[in-house]
């Protein structure tokens, strides 16, 4: 009997066989196939077609539809699902479902939509217009078509031409014109013409940057660029990639979730002739197949897109770029936790081509691959262009008085700036008007039921919500606790700084730009455009205005209140800490007006601001690196996470201690299992949460360790009662 073995998108790790029904050709491998499954159907892929199964053949179920024709993905990217799927321990189902667009999931063809066409017969052909002049509609479209070289136009087409719908029906009953369904033709560009304008002139930093990766076209290896902001990183990518074109292949463009803006897409379209396709959350279903399939077909010269995009086929992968590699959106936080960055270093392997990384601010995991020698190291150092570097200072709020969380020398710096027409920002990154509220005569905070955590004040409009799990509330009246209506809030949120502006500038405008203001769609746009026609004085961002936009007015940016990053758990803390200000401080002076930054802290006299501050990034990266080496954290071992989660506290409990009694006799040589502790929140929309953390000196240990346990837990009673996930090479924790 014929037997299929195919994945399916659900938790479990493990294939489903089907037998191939009666008078049914044997679907390739790759090809996707409808299943019976529990009371419905799914779709699935074909894997294998095993000799025989575990199960009897007559318990065997027929599937019911072969969807394709051809394999679906190219089978490097079937490879990399694969190994994907025994590197995160996470079922191939899901993975392969994760990596394809929602139409090719639910069962829709993987070829592109049919198009009708108008188009004339022999007798439409010959006939002369002299005869329609009763009919002038009908000549009108009978002329459209014959001046046509192929005798045709689409229906779209006719729309736009403003075509008489019944002169067409009219024709077409005469038999003049007939009506095809035709799939277009993949449209491919000519590798010979793909460039719109000229590359600015490389200085010798970029110039080698360039030559380096452009040799290996053709062939894997990696690169990290390390340029400080503002370097011409960017200028770089458009020249490896301008090369690959020439070379008839295609490039594959990942930036952060927040560096997907219409700018980045311009200066690629606008430098380019070929198709330029960007897959970012904003598409809809068709419109994230159809890029999908144009970068399958080869149409697409140029593919961007957010993390995962990484899974994007391509018929000629040329290059890959991950622009802001130390990103954290690269990596995916739930059900399949993959990071792209180290998707796109094993997929640049499989398929021969050359992958670079760039930042101003790297990973410590890619630093230490490029100074290992694992990656080559391109750095820029220099600021293209004119730009200088901005000055930076630290400025002492101790003892400062503080208006709105502003110390008056930093008003001070502000008053300067804006009275010689430039631009301010400042940096909280805390939305809403305050973080907490308080009763004023017991200290009760208003907290969420649901996690250990305040809620936040929001004024616009008047109510309290918790920021970890979305619950919102009206504000109350009185004090839970006793009653007082002296009720108050504390901390500074953006509103709250908003507000404060505008009092202390009445005379200037403030723009804020957090996920409050930005709600709607386009209003981030309106708020960009209006902040580059200087409409706003003063700007006031989160983390979201911290990346890839560019405010040529901008002399003076200032980092309000950063102190908790100092005093974090998380060993990953102090690098972003250290990443996210000099994005911040990026953003000044980038045109050709000297910037300046001030960073406010009650702690200056602190190791890792100073060394920030006065040796920058690059000399901080490699001392943290040290310090990582020297306590044996990642880069320096590698770690899985197991996280745990249920509204039963005990059960929570329980599990983690279950998993740590199996795991503790499956080390060996240099791994260690952590007993199970609480998540650093341990409360988190009204479940408990716990975690278990396994750490190993080398990779291989760590996979093997987890491979075994992975089953033992999966027969565990509990585990099908309290949520849990394996992350392997966890962020946040
Ligand atoms: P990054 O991506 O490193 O922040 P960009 O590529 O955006 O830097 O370049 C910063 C600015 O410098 C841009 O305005 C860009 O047009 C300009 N620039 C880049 N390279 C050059 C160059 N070789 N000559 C002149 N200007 C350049
Ligand atoms: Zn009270
Ligand atoms: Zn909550």
């Amino acid at each position: 009997m014929s037997i299929v073995r195919v994945a399916l998108a659900i938790p479990l790790r493990r294939l489903f066989d089907y037998s191939v029904p009666a008078n049914t050709p044997m679907p390739a491998i790759g090809t996707r196939v409808k299943v019976p499954f529990g009371k419905g159907e799914k779709v699935g892929l074909v894997i294998e077609h095993p000799s025989d199964s575990d199960i009897a053949e007559d318990k065997l179920k027929p599937f019911s539809e072969s969807l394709d024709q051809q394999a679906l993905l190219p089978e490097s990217l079937f490879k990399l699902l694969n190994w994907a799927s025994s590197y995160y321990h996470h079922s191939l189902g899901d993975v392969i479902s994760q990596a394809l667009p929602a139409l090719l999931r639910k069962g829709e063809p993987a070829k592109a939509k049919s198009i009708v066409v108008w188009r004339l017969s022999e007798q439409g052909k010959a006939a002369d217009l002299a005869n329609f002049t009763r009919a002038p509609k009908q000549g009108v479209v009978l002329g459209s078509l014959q001046q046509q070289e192929d005798g045709q136009l689409s229906d779209e087409q006719c729309k736009q031409q403003e075509l008489s719908r019944t002169a067409i029906k009219a024709l077409v009953d005469k038999g003049f014109i007939e009506k095809h369904e035709i799939t277009p033709a993949p449209a491919l560009w000519s590798k010979s013409d793909t460039n719109n304008q000229a590359s600015l002139k490389l200085n010798a930093e970029q110039a080698i940057a360039v030559a380096a990766v452009n040799q290996s076209i053709g062939s894997f290896q990696a690169f990290l660029i390390e340029g400080i902001t503002g370097s011409g990183k960017t200028e770089v990518y458009l020249n490896i990639i301008a090369e690959v074109l020439a070379k008839g292949k295609q490039a594959l463009v990942l930036v952060p979730e927040i560096g997907l803006t219409p700018q980045t897409l311009a200066r690629f379209a606008e430098r380019f002739k070929v198709p330029v396709y960007a897959i970012n959350s904003g598409l809809n279903d068709t419109e994230r197949f159809t890029a999908w399939l144009k970068a399958k077909q080869g149409e697409a010269g140029i593919i961007i897109g957010t993390r995962s995009a990484v899974f994007t086929p391509m018929k000629n992968p040329g290059v890959i770029i991950i622009d802001e590699e130390h990103d954290s959106s690269f990596k995916q936080q739930d059900s399949f936790r993959y990071h792209a960055r180290d998707l796109a270093i094993v997929r640049a392997r499989l398929e021969k081509m050359p992958v670079v990384l760039g930042s101003a601010t790297p990973s410590l995991e890619s630093l230490h691959n490029a100074l290992s020698g694992r990656y080559s190291h391109l750095e820029l150092k220099q600021r293209a262009g004119n730009a200088v570097l901005a000055e930076q200072q630290l400025l002492d709020i101790r003892q400062q008085p503080l208006s709105s969380g502003l110390s008056p020398a930093l008003i001070k710096a502000m008053r300067i700036e804006l009275k010689a027409g430039r631009q301010v920002m400042l940096f909280l990154n805390r939305r809403g008007y305050a973080p907490a509220l308080l009763c004023h005569e017991c200290g009760h905070v208003c907290e969420c039921e649901r996690c250990e955590a305040y809620f936040t004040y929001h004024q616009q409009p008047r109510h309290l919500a918790c920021h970890h799990c979305g619950s919102q509330k009206a504000v109350p009246h009185q004090c839970e606790k006793c009653g007082s209506t002296n009720l108050v809030t504390t901390g500074l949120g953006t509103e709250q700084l908003q507000e404060a502006l505008l009092e202390i500038f009445p005379e200037y405008k403030v723009a804020r730009i957090d996920r409050d203001s930005t709600r709607r769609k386009g209003s981030l746009e309106q708020l960009l455009d209006d902040i580059h026609n200087n409409q706003y004085q003063i700007l006031i961002g989160t983390q979201m205005l911290a990346k890839g936009h560019h405010f040529p007015n901008v002399t003076l940016v200032a980092l309000l209140d950063i102190d908790h990053a100092l005093f974090c758990s998380d060993f990953r803390a102090p690098e972003r800490l250290a990443q996210l200000y000099v994005q911040v401080a990026g953003r000044a002076g980038r045109a050709n007006l000297l910037g300046k930054v001030l960073l406010q802290s009650h702690h200056p006299e602190h190791e890792l601001l100073q060394d920030l501050i006065n040796n920058g990034y690059q000399h901080f990266a490699r001392f943290a690196l040290n310090e990582r080496k020297d306590t044996e954290l990642p880069p320096f071992s590698f770690q899985a996470l197991f996280r745990f989660e249920a509204a039963d506290g005990n059960a929570v409990n329980e599990l983690s201690q279950q998993l740590y009694q199996l795991a503790q006799p499956l080390q060996q040589g240099e791994t260690w299992v952590f007993p199970p502790c609480p998540a650093p929140q341990a409360r988190r929309a009204g479940k408990f949460r716990m975690q278990l953390l396994i750490q190993a000196e080398q990779r291989p240990q760590l996979h093997q360790l987890v491979y075994r346990l992975l089953p033992q837990l999966e027969s565990l009673k509990l585990s099908r009662k309290v949520r849990w996930s394996l992350d392997i090479d966890p962020y946040d924790m």
